[in-house]
């Protein structure tokens, strides 16, 4: 997919005014962004910085987007508009960006789950508590 992200307030915010140089990066919403990048999606971070002022803030971008760690194709600056609110169909706010628990951090009872065979199973899932039938179907996404 070719995934546009907007830069302010969706991987960095402000404490106090909104002046670039001073944004504080979200290391969390930076990792989501980092992790579909991961998964081959094209990152492109789009951004109106500057779009009503004309200055260019496309240096201090760059450098924030390279200390920042955050991996992406290419940085969109003068094409996006200043608008107050976005309503698209194909649009989602950071907070919906869901990660996929990664498969390595596999918990002790899915390891447990993928040693029991045959005709043990239906007796050994009899034993387990909802808890952790749970937690099983959920690392299969079931
Ligand atoms: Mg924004």
């Amino acid at each position: 997919m070719l995934i546009y992200v907007d830069i302010d307030e969706t991987i960095c915010f402000y404490e106090g005014k909104r002046d670039y140089p001073d944004a504080i990066p979200n290391h969390t919403n930076i990792a989501k962004i980092n992790k579909l990048y991961d998964e081959g999606n094209e990152i492109v971070y789009w951004t109106a910085r500057g779009g009503t002022t004309g200055l260019d803030w496309t240096t201090t971008t760059e450098e924030q987007l390279k200390n920042w760690n955050c991996k992406h194709h290419r940085l969109e600056m003068h094409s996006k508009p200043s608008y107050d609110l976005l309503i698209c169909d194909k649009t989602k706010r950071i907070e919906e960006i869901m990660t996929k628990p990664d498969k390595k951090e596999k918990p002790d009872i899915v390891k447990e789950y993928e040693t029991i065979r045959g005709g043990d199973f239906q007796e050994w899932w009899k034993t387990l508590s909802k808890e952790q039938q749970i937690t099983i179907n959920e690392y299969y996404g079931r």
